[in-house]
């Protein structure tokens, strides 16, 4: 029988340096960037796609599993379109088989080969190439993909929070501190402009009932498909975190207020008009403000956090910007304090 060792250093198909680079990264984009720099080198002349399968968190009560596919990177930007574009039948074959599948794009009829990317009991994600592959990729590509697995596994613990699959508060203090240092670096968009983010704060209107009449399982499912929506909701270069309980921070990528409070409304609307499976109807109260890099970091979080409380405090269920809050003299900006100071103490420290 073939062990790990002569599947990994011995066979013709799959380079050593290839299964070092895997090994290598310390965080989960730079394990991506890793295998796509493979990709694009060993299967050179056909797009690849990798896909994460989102629904891979068990529901605690089991009633409702909707699966989707977020893209995770591309070898080509201009083949294969973004969207999934093969097989629904073609998928779940590869998923309950957990074996490679040849299937068909289901927009031009043409071949795809399509991997599993094993999990530990069903696969964590797909990849795709265009065309059929022989059996020397084949070769190449089951080992790789299983160091990929196991290595994403474990970055992934550490990055996201074990309920709803979302990052979690430790990776959110890293992220929101590289996207601001990058706003504040003035880096720009492919248009020249400089990138503008915003921040909101989440929070589920009386949650607390939603588990003392439903129970604590319930109530972890809400979170479970709240969390769904949200990354089904917002775009793919937008930022979701679990802040705390039921409370989530969304970064929104280069758009301004207004705009953030179109996409903000619809995702209220869009949860007020989803029925959480037993416990129907909930609602959302959404706090939001500028990626102003003139303040301190910790200082924005507190003001979607001073524009979710206006919220709450004015009946729930809708959504508040800052600025428009402070415009209007509906909040003060004297008495907000660094009381994030622990989330983000790095800023502080840099700007006073
Ligand atoms: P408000 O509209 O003012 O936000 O009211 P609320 O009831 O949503 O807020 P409150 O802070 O009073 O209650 C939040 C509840 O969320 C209390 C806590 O037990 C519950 N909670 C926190 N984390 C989890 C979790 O992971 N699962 C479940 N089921 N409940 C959680
Ligand atoms: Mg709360
Ligand atoms: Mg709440």
């Amino acid at each position: 029988m073939k062990t790990n060792a002569d599947i990994l250093f011995f066979d013709k198909d799959c380079p050593l340096d290839a299964v070092v680079s895997l090994a290598e990264p310390r965080d989960v984009p730079g394990l991506n960037g890793a295998f796509l720099s493979i990709l694009k080198e060993h299967i050179p002349n056909r797009a690849v796609k990798v896909y994460e399968i989102l629904n891979n968190y068990c529901s605690p009560v089991g009633k409702q599993s909707v699966m989707s596919l977020k893209l995770i990177f591309r070898t080509q930007e201009n083949n294969l379109a973004v969207k999934l574009d093969i097989n629904e039948t073609d998928v779940q074959e590869c998923i309950n088989s957990k074996e490679p599948v040849t299937g068909t794009s289901s927009t031009s009829g043409q071949t795809r080969s399509i991997f599993p990317i094993p999990g530990l009991n069903s696969p964590l994600g797909l990849l795709v190439i265009e065309g059929k592959v022989d059996e020397s990729v084949k070769n190449f590509l089951d080992p790789l993909l299983r160091i990929y697995s196991s290595h994403a596994f474990i970055l992934n613990r550490n990055e996201t929070d074990s309920l709803t699959g979302l990052f979690n508060r430790h990776v959110m203090q890293n992220k929101l501190n590289q996207i601001y240092a990058c706003q504040a670096n003035g880096k720009r968009k492919n248009d020249g402009q400089v990138q503008s983010w915003c921040i909101a704060l989440m929070d589920i209107d009386y949650f607390k009932k939603i588990n003392d009449q439903f129970g604590h399982l319930f109530g972890d499912e809400v979170l479970i498909m709240f969390s769904r929506l949200m990354q089904n909701s917002f775009r793919e270069d937008d930022m979701i975190f679990r802040y705390g309980g039921e409370e989530f921070l969304v970064a929104l990528k280069n758009i301004d207020l207004d705009k953030a409070a179109i996409t903000l409304e619809r995702f209220r609307k869009q949860i007020e008009s989803t029925s959480f499976n037993q416990v129907g109807n909930i609602t959302v109260s959404i706090g939001f403000t500028a990626m102003n890099t003139s303040k301190p970091l910790s200082i924005l979080v507190e003001q979607a956090d001073r524009a979710l409380y206006y919220c709450k405090y004015q009946g729930r269920n809708q959504i508040s910007c800052y600025e428009q809050l402070l415009e209007k003299g509906l909040v003060d900006e004297s008495n907000i304090s660094d009381s994030n100071i622990e989330l983000f103490p790095s800023q502080h420290k840099k700007i006073s």
